[in-house]
């Protein structure tokens, strides 16, 4: 039997292999197979990452024997061996998952440098200080990533050195220092792990194998995935390469590089290099970097090459690079190349001028900006004319895009706490790292004092479109007091400051922010979406101001007007309560009628704003006792208020409460008990759609939509009220208007006899919220602790109340559709659950052959770049 093949060489791979190869190893083969200098390696699969698990965590004696083989290959290669005394084989090993995880897991550098191989390293590189400097930092890093002992042992024991011998910066360390450094790592390598530190490579590398395949299931890595809704399930290669040293002198240096701006997606290559460092360095943010266009000048010839070769991977791959390089001894080597992560005004910048360049074409530019970002652009601007007054506190690296003031913490739990307390937060750090993760998605913006555009800060803040500051030297933070000082300023824990991401300036206080103005790219993407689409989009608004947003934003039509939030304005919830109370229908038509006026302006003044697209109003729907106050205090005052006794009130209100609102009487089922509502609301409807027709000229076009229905009989029901009344008035009126009438479909019954439903609805809105609630049985309001306590358990994957379940929830709106259609062919068909704006949902919903889906305003822009992809992907999801 031919044995399954765990590890491909570099040439044995291509860009299309990212399922296995990681898409680290996959660059890497590509970049192999066009000839460009890689050093030589091999990668481990993804699917040796997933056995290993199966195998209880053991690496299995066949993978280890294929190792064997891929190291002697490697060997005969690069005329290097392991353990060699005059010619030893280096290695790195590095994670890889098909997804970038920037920092998120593990790397391990100079594996095979033991007592003897750092002496002839010592002596073919004929630099002894550079031999054990990287001694030193293999122990550092294996002792931390293989044997989990904490870093700060080692820079405690590192700085005692630099305090010792009286230097100030880590290079000025010489040999004889590194070598007792060495010694006094190893000491603590012992005393951690009551063991000697490994001497033979071969042990060293697959302990570091088996390291990289655990750091795929560290929290910190398991927390980015969740965020990023990458899934667990994939695992990460390992990529084993041979080293190239950045750090053998001043004729060496590794660098990262961008082929474009990643903040604003400028065309200009973007980047920066040290001289004489390892790669880390640059991406930990530990040295500041300088700007790749330096290194036209100190390595002209190397720059020309980079310049030519990231021109070159950039219309290989069709895409913006982030590329890391090495010079080890005057020459370049690339160690890899992905694409770009970067901001979505990047995103939306590049994609649209790729397809100017001809390097895409317009399907294909959509595709490359993920909707769930868009709503970045469309967040408000720090107001230019009171930053033309205000004098920054300090300039840092304009990492990532946008303004944002709060409040500021100096480590990502305090950040989390706060944040949890509603402050707006801001996290300050000399620099970040993959365990500051929780702190920074719940920041509002981000501030480093260390760290260049590549570090670890701008890399995940730009990913997470929020606003950063890096490399703000200036400031002095520090983090044990939980303070900063900048011109002998100093600001605490708590205090406010506010970050300009896109110049990089840091102001003291709260700075008011303005409306943003779009780019001309992003209209002419979104032009584009239009075109592509098939979904409408639609947007959820209750009030003239939000559907004028929301048409600003390109929606085309109000999916759900919710009536009662129109009830709660101060000037009308008197005249609520008074219905909600009244004793009869005399006393409760008397305080509609008070309403009535109040709610038809509301009406007029949306569709205004609307024009001819079409409105979906919803008739009240909340159990009635929301609109009640809670407490006896303010009960006395409405008994006051209303001048009726508060013992009578009290009672009233008693008779109002139910076990389970939610289930109770809410929805059409207020309409069935107090029809004298829904006349009302369809009078304020139609009397106002009449007053826009007549006085503007607008064809108006209301559809009214009945809530929480589980049988065709409550529709014929209130079907009886709302055409009664409508009709009359349109009669009177002169006019033609044509309305619709239809209903939500919410409760799981109401998928089931869908089609007996249709007999009397024209149209369907899936209310997946309430849909999604009914159908687990979970209520949507106390929901958050199951669902995270799930989602942690990984019993969910992702929270049903933000996606659609399609296996469950999916299933039943696609039973309605079939039934709702088979009895209306011409059934109108919508959603207008907080779904209707989540790009997944909008796919589903446009593989459903919905007509439209419907979200909040804000959000518009999300469905409409959503439904534009999912119309390219075609995938059938139904
Ligand atoms: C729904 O249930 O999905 C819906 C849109 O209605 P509401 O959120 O108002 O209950
Ligand atoms: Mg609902």
């Amino acid at each position: 039997m031919k044995m399954k093949k765990y590890i491909y060489n570099f040439n044995e791979g291509t860009a299309e292999m990212k399922d296995l190869l990681g898409g680290k190893g996959a660059n890497l083969a590509e970049m192999s197979n066009i000839g460009l200098p890689v050093p030589q390696g091999f990668t481990i699969t993804t699917e040796a990452c997933n056995m290993y698990y199966e195998k209880n965590h053991k690496l299995w004696d066949e993978l280890i024997g294929e190792i064997n083989i891929k190291i002697k290959e490697l060997e005969n290669k690069t005329n290097k061996t392991f353990d060699d005394k005059e010619n030893p084989l280096l290695v790195s090993v590095r994670s890889g998952a098909k997804f970038s995880m920037p920092g998120m897991m593990d790397t391990i550098l100079n594996l095979g440098l033991n007592d003897d191989t750092v002496d002839a390293l010592a002596k073919n590189s004929n630099n002894e200080r550079f031999a054990y400097d990287s001694y030193r930092r293999f122990i550092q890093m294996y002792g931390n990533v293989v044997m989990n002992i904490d870093k700060n042992k080692f820079d405690e024991i590192f700085d005692g050195f630099k305090v010792k011998t009286k230097v100030e910066s880590d290079t000025e360390l010489n040999a004889e220092t590194l070598k007792d450094v060495v010694k006094e790592f190893k000491k603590l390598y012992k005393k951690e792990t009551e063991k000697e530190f490994p001497e033979n490579p071969k042990e060293q590398l697959l302990l570091a194998i088996e390291a990289v395949f655990k750091s795929w299931n560290t929290e910190r890595a398991v927390i980015y995935r969740r965020i990023h809704n990458i899934s667990d399930n994939l695992g990460t290669a390992v990529n084993v390469q041979s080293m190239v040293f950045g750090n053998m002198g001043d004729d060496c240096g590794t660098g990262v590089a961008f082929t474009r701006n990643p903040a604003t997606g400028e065309k200009k290559l973007f980047g920066e290099f040290l001289i004489n460092a390892q790669g880390e360095d640059v991406v930990a943010g530990i040295r500041t970097p300088l700007d790749i266009e330096i290194l036209k000048d100190v390595m002209p010839e190397i720059y020309r090459q980079f310049a030519e070769i990231a021109d070159l991977l950039e219309n290989h791959y069709k895409d913006m690079q982030d590329i890391e390089f090495t010079i080890e001894k005057g020459k370049l080597f690339i160690l890899q190349t992905r694409n770009g992560k970067r901001t979505v005004e990047a995103a939306v910048r590049i994609a649209v001028e790729s397809v100017g360049e001809g390097k895409l074409n317009e399907e294909e530019a959509l595709l490359r900006v993920d909707p769930s970002q868009i709503m970045h652009l469309l967040h408000p601007t720090f107001d230019k004319n009171i930053l033309k007054n205000t004098k920054p506190i300090a300039k840092g690296l304009p990492a990532s895009p946008g303004a944002s003031s709060g409040r500021i913490y100096f480590s990502a739990a305090e950040a989390v706490i706060a944040s949890k307390r509603g402050e707006q937060v801001i996290l300050v750090r000399q620099e970040t790292s993959p365990e500051d993760i929780e702190g920074m998605v719940e920041a509002k913006g981000i501030l480093t004092s260390r760290g260049g555009m590549t570090s670890h800060a701008a890399v995940v803040a730009r990913g997470m479109g929020k606003c950063c500051v890096a490399g703000c030297e200036a400031i002095k933070v520090n983090e044990n007091l939980k303070h900063f000082i900048v011109d002998d300023k100093v600001f605490n824990e708590g205090d406010y400051i506010s970050l300009n991401g896109s110049s990089g300036n840091v102001y003291e206080g709260v700075i008011p922010t303005l409306e943003p103005e779009l780019s001309s790219q992003y209209i002419t993407l979104m032009s584009w979406a239009d075109k592509i689409r098939r979904l409408r989009v639609r947007a959820n608004a209750d009030t003239p101001k939000d559907a004028a947003k929301a048409v600003e934003l390109g929606a085309e039509g109000i999916g759900l007007c919710r009536t009662e939030h129109m009830f709660f304005e101060e000037d009308r919830i008197a005249a609520v309560r008074e219905m909600i109370l009244s004793d009869n229908v005399e006393q409760r038509r008397a305080a509609l009628k008070k309403i009535l006026p109040m709610q038809k302006e509301d009406f007029i003044g949306i569709f205004k704003a609307m024009g001819p697209r079409p409105i979906t109003i919803r008739l009240l729907d909340p159990p009635l006792h929301e609109f009640l106050p809670k407490d006896d205090e303010s009960l006395k005052e409405l008994a006051n208020e209303m001048k009726i006794d508060f013992g009578k009130l009290k009672i009233r209100v008693e008779d109002l409460k139910e076990v389970n609102p939610m289930l109770g009487h809410r929805g059409c089922r207020l309409a069935i008990s107090y029809p004298e509502i829904a006349e009302m609301q369809t009078r304020a409807i139609i009397e106002a759609a009449i007053y826009v027709k007549k006085e503007e000229g607008i064809d108006v076009k209301p559809e009214i939509m009945i809530p929480l229905v589980v049988k065709p009989k409550e529709l014929t029901y209130i079907k009886d009220v709302v055409v009664k009344i409508a009709d009359e008035l349109i009669k009177e009126s002169d006019i033609e208007l044509k309305y619709l009438y239809g209903t939500m479909i919410e409760i799981p019954r109401a998928c089931l006899v869908a089609d007996d439903i249709a007999v009397e609805a024209e149209f369907f809105s899936f209310g997946t919220n309430d849909l999604t609630q009914m159908a687990y049985g979970l209520s949507r309001d106390d929901a958050g602790k199951v669902i995270e306590d799930y989602l942690n358990k990984k019993i969910l994957q992702f929270d049903p109340f933000q996606s659609i379940d399609r296996k469950g929830v999916g299933r039943l709106m696609k039973l309605a559709v079939e039934l709702g259609r088979k009895q209306r062919p011409d059934i109108k068909l919508g959603i207008c659950g907080e779904h209707g704006g989540e790009p997944l949902s909008v796919e589903f919903c446009h593989g459903l052959g919905l007509d439209y889906v419907s979200c909040s305003p804000f959000r518009v822009p999300i469905a409409r770049l959503a439904a534009a992809q999912a119309a390219i992907n075609k995938k059938d999801l139904s």
